[in-house]
């Protein structure tokens, strides 16, 4: 009897959380993979990720789970990205393509692009979908469906890795696009980090108010908008703390430009000019329409 057609012999997923979890299970589904391996920290996370039906196999030591993979794919937060691949690099044999999700490229690429011995090529990529959940249990294998990936190809990285890659997220759903890493961390920090920090910066300043109701807290008097606003603020914080570490100089920049945007509107305000402030609610609400 032949041996199936698999893309990929083994794969071996670093961090099996939502992102990892998901990807795992669009390639059970698809029969993609001979085998997965998944590698993390906690054993209890690792077992949920077998008992849903992601992984043939798991263990907590990144080179044993790497060995005989032709495909490494890391899932963790981003400053811990670079660290993961030089514990797993001793088990890793050329010929093997590593990619990574990471939402900060330039910097992990510079970190991992200076570890990899010859043969192995490192293809960095970011899967332009989530949720405000972690952990195996919150994957879907949907996740990526109909959502763009985008694959910033670095010095190291030859045309037929990214070829490779660009190959897996179409599989899982995506369509897929190059960006330069620093064009990429630039548009992020201002679609994706800018918000994530105001949600954050959001929540704490609600919760400052100590004022007290009827024996309530003003969190209490919370609905629809707050809620809808500050629900990327249940994101991991271990997540996006490294992504403020990693982005760190376009983070700057953008909050900088959140802060003029601001105190222009809390001066019309100030002003009583609400002809003006109706004119910059309307140009934000026919930019915010066009999106949806
Ligand atoms: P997640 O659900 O928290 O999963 C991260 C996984 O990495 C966890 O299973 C964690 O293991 C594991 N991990 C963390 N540090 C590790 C280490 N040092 N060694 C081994 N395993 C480790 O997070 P996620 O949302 O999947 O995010 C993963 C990556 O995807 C991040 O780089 C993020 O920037 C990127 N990303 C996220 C989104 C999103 O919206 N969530 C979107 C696009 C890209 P434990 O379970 O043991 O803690």
């Amino acid at each position: 009897m032949s041996e199936p057609d698999f893309m990929f012999n083994k794969i071996a997923i670093i961090g099996v959380g939502l992102i990892g979890g998901s990807l795992a299970l669009k390639l059970k589904e698809k029969g993609l993979a001979g085998s997965i391996t998944g590698i993390g920290r906690s054993i209890d996370n690792l077992k949920t990720a077998e008992s849903l039906g992601m992984l043939d196999s798991y263990t907590q030591d990144a080179a044993e789970g790497v060995r005989g993979a032709d495909l490494v794919v890391v899932c963790v937060p981003v400053l811990k990205i670079a660290e993961v691949i030089k514990k797993a690099l001793p088990g890793i044999t050329a010929p093997c393509i590593i990619t990574d999700v990471g939402s900060v490229k330039e910097g992990v690429i510079n970190e991992v692009e200076a570890l990899l011995p010859e043969g192995v090529e490192f293809v960095p990529a970011h899967p332009i979908a989530g949720t405000e959940e972690s952990g195996a249990a919150a994957a879907f294998a949907d996740l990526f469906k109909d959502r763009l990936t985008i694959i910033t190809p670095g010095p190291g990285t030859s045309r037929r890795a990214s070829e490779v890659i660009k190959k897996l997220w179409s599989e899982a759903g995506s369509e897929v696009v190059e960006m330069e890493p620093a064009e990429h961390d630039r548009v992020f920090s201002l679609v994706s980090h800018l918000p994530h920090v105001i949600a954050y910066a959001l929540v704490n300043t609600v919760a400052r108010d100590k004022s007290i109701s009827e024996g309530r807290q003003i969190l209490d008097y919370s609905a629809g908008g707050f809620k809808d606003f500050t629900r990327i603020a249940s994101s991991s914080p271990e997540m996006w703390s490294d992504i403020c570490s990693m982005n760190r100089e376009f983070i700057l920049t953008a909050i900088s430009s959140f802060e003029v945007t601001l105190s222009a509107l809390k001066d019309l305000i100030k002003d009583s000019d609400y002809t003006a402030v109706r004119k910059n609610f309307k140009k934000a609400k026919n930019i915010r329409d066009s999106l949806v």
